[in-house]
C-alpha cells in the first residue's frame, strides 16, 4: 500500500459506482466503510434502492474495462456466475431506421451479458474481500456534518432505528439522487450547480423469458433503436439461468404496458419483426417490471467558485444518461479511474484532499462529454425538453451519412462501434479520410 491519504473514507450507496470507488479507496485510507440503506442478499437478486435494476443493463466495453482494472478477476467470476460472452457486433443484431439492420461483422470483441443484479453481486462479492474495507447494508444516510465552516467531516446515518455518527477524512456521494450533497451546499451557502436536462420521459418495461429455439435465428442479442415517428424500440439479451431479458421502451411517456399480451402487441408496433417473433412463442419467467426515467440530467459542478472540502459526489449524482445508450455504469466506471489518476498524482503531495473535488469536477469533463453529446441526439424527438444544441441540425446531418457510410464500410463501421462502446473518442470519427467521405454523402443526398 502506498502512502495513506487518511485514516477513514466513507462512501454512500453500494451500487456500481460506490463499489468501485470503494475498492479503489481501499488502497489509499486505513479503512473504508461503505454505507448502503439496502439488505444485502447472498445471491444476485433485485434490490429495493435500486429500482431500476430489474430493467436491461448492458456494459459496454469501456465499462467492462475499466472495471477489470479494479477487478482483475471480474470477468472469470461474472462467467463462472452465468454472464453469456456475445461477439459485439455479430451476435448482436443492431437494428437503425433506414438500415434494418446493420450488417454483422466481428471486431474482434465481445459483450458480456447477464442482469444487472447479477453484475452488482458479483463486484460486490469482490470488493468485499478487502480486508481493510467495510460493507454496512441497512444504513440509511440521513446528514452529512459540516464542521469549520466549507468542511465535510462526518456523517448521521439510521441503523435498525438508532441515528448514528460517523468521522471520515473523505466522503464519496454516491447515492445517485446526490440530495445530500446538495443539502450540504445549502448549508454551506454555496449556489447548487446548473443543471442540463433532456426530457425524455422514456418509460422501459423488461420480463425474464425462455425463449424457444429457433435454429435459423442469427442473432445472440437484438437492439432496436426507435425511428422518431414512433418513439418505440427494444432489447434482448441473453444472461444467467439460460434466460433472456427483454426490454420494450417508448419516449415520451409511451411505454409497454405490464400485462404479456399487451407487451408482446407493443413489440408488435415496431418497425421490423425480430423482436415480436422472439416474444410472441417465448415463456415468461415472471411478470414484467416497468420503470420511468424522466431525463438525461448533467449537474454543471465545475462550474462551482467554491465546493465544501471532504466531500465527492460521484456517479448518477453528477451525471445520468437516457438508459437506452447503455452507458450509466460505464461513465460511472471511468469517473472512478479519473479519481485513481488524481490520487496517484496528489498522494506525495502536502494535502492531497484539498481541493479534490475540483479537479475531479474538471477532469471528468473528458469522460463525459462524449456520453453526453450521445444523449443530446434524444433531440431528434420534438416532444424532447431542454435546450437543443444549436447545431444539431447539422450533427444529425453528418450522423446519418456517417452510418449509410458505415454500413458499407467495415472499417469506419468498427470505429462508430467502438466511439458508441465509449473506448474511442468521437474525434476518431472527424478523421479527414472520414469526414471528407461524410460531407461528399451529406452534399449527394441535399
Ligand atoms: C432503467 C434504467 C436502465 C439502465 N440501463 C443501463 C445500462 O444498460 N447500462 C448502463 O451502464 N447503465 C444503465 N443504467 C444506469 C445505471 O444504472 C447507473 O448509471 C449506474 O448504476 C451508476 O449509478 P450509481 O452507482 O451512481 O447509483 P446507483 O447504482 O443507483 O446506486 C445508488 C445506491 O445508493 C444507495 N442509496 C441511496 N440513498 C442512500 C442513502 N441515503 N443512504 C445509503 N444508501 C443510499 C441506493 O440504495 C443504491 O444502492 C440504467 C438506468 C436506468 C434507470
Amino acid at each position: 500500500m502506498s502512502k495513506l491519504l487518511g485514516t477513514h473514507a466513507i462512501v454512500i450507496g453500494a451500487g456500481i459506482g460506490g463499489l468501485a470507488t470503494a475498492k479503489l479507496l481501499s488502497s489509499h485510507f486505513a479503512k473504508v466503510t461503505v454505507l448502503e440503506r439496502d439488505a444485502f442478499a447472498d445471491r444476485a437478486e433485485p434490490r429495493v434502492g435500486t429500482p431500476h435494476c430489474r430493467q436491461a443493463h448492458v456494459l459496454l466495453k469501456a465499462g467492462l474495462v475499466e472495471l477489470l482494472s479494479f477487478y482483475p478477476e471480474l470477468e472469470r467470476e461474472l462467467e463462472l456466475a452465468g454472464a453469456v460472452r456475445a461477439r459485439t457486433a455479430v451476435d448482436i443484431l443492431i437494428e437503425t431506421p433506414g438500415i434494418d439492420p446493420w450488417p454483422q461483422r466481428d471486431f474482434g470483441f465481445y459483450t458480456l451479458c447477464m442482469t444487472r443484479p447479477l453484475l452488482e453481486f458479483v463486484v460486490r462479492s469482490l470488493t468485499a474481500k478487502q480486508a481493510n474495507l467495510d460493507l454496512q447494508p441497512q444504513c440509511r444516510v440521513t446528514k452529512l456534518q459540516l464542521s469549520g465552516g466549507q468542511r465535510v467531516t462526518g456523517l448521521t446515518y439510521e441503523q435498525a432505528g438508532a441515528a448514528r455518527e460517523i468521522t471520515a477524512d473523505l466522503i464519496v456521494d454516491a447515492s445517485s439522487r446526490g440530495n445530500m450533497t446538495l443539502e450540504t451546499l445549502d448549508a454551506c451557502g454555496i449556489p447548487r450547480p446548473d443543471e442540463m436536462d433532456i426530457g425524455v420521459d422514456i418509460v422501459y418495461g423488461t420480463g425474464l423469458f425462455r425463449l424457444s429455439e429457433n435454429a435459423s435465428r442469427s442473432w445472440r442479442g437484438v437492439i432496436h433503436r426507435p425511428a422518431p415517428a414512433s418513439g418505440r424500440g427494444g432489447f434482448v439479451f441473453p444472461c444467467e439461468n439460460g434466460s433472456w431479458q427483454v426490454t420494450l421502451n417508448g419516449m415520451h411517456n409511451d411505454g409497454p404496458p405490464e400485462d404479456l399480451p399487451g407487451f408482446i402487441a407493443f413489440a408488435k408496433t415496431f418497425r421490423t419483426a425480430t423482436i415480436y417473433d422472439a416474444l410472441k412463442d417465448a415463456t415468461p419467467l415472471g411478470a414484467i417490471h416497468r420503470f420511468a426515467f424522466p431525463s438525461s440530467r448533467r449537474r454543471r459542478f465545475e462550474a462551482l467558485t467554491a465546493f465544501p472540502q471532504g466531500l465527492l459526489p460521484i456517479g448518477d449524482v453528477i451525471c445520468r444518461f437516457n438508459p437506452a445508450f447503455g452507458q450509466g455504469m460505464t461513465v460511472a466506471a471511468q469517473e472512478v479511474g479519473v479519481l485513481r489518476r488524481l490520487l496517484d498524482e496528489r498522494v506525495s503531495t502536502a494535502a492531497p484532499l484539498e481541493g479534490l473535488a475540483g479537479a475531479f469536477f474538471k477532469a471528468i469533463q473528458s469522460v463525459l462529454a462524449a456520453p453526453w453529446s450521445l444523449a443530446e441526439s434524444d433531440f431528434i424527438y420534438d416532444k424532447t425538453r431542454g435546450a437543443r444544441p444549436a447545431d444539431f441540425a447539422q450533427r444529425m446531418q453528418f450522423s446519418g451519412a456517417l452510418m449509410r457510410l458505415a454500413v458499407e464500410d467495415a472499417g469506419v463501421h468498427r470505429l462508430l462501434t467502438e466511439v458508441n462502446h465509449l473506448i474511442a473518442p468521437p474525434t476518431v470519427l472527424r478523421d479527414p479520410a472520414i469526414a471528407d467521405k461524410v460531407t461528399a454523402r451529406m452534399a449527394a443526398s441535399t
